[in-house]
């Protein structure tokens, strides 16, 4: 299960429909909807 950091609820929340990117910086990130009010989140994971 992944979280995020939600700018909305400004607290961590559990990220909703995770899905795994790639950034243009190369960054893996995961990226989804949170839980709670529905706004965008993500979170870097790595390098990819
Ligand atoms: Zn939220």
């Amino acid at each position: 299960m992944a979280e995020a950091r939600c700018m909305k609820c400004r607290t961590q929340v559990e990220i909703q429909n995770p899905e795994e990117v790639i950034n243009a910086r190369g960054l893996k990130m995961i990226k989804g909807n949170c839980g709670a009010c529905n706004t965008k989140v993500c979170r870097i994971v790595g390098k990819a």
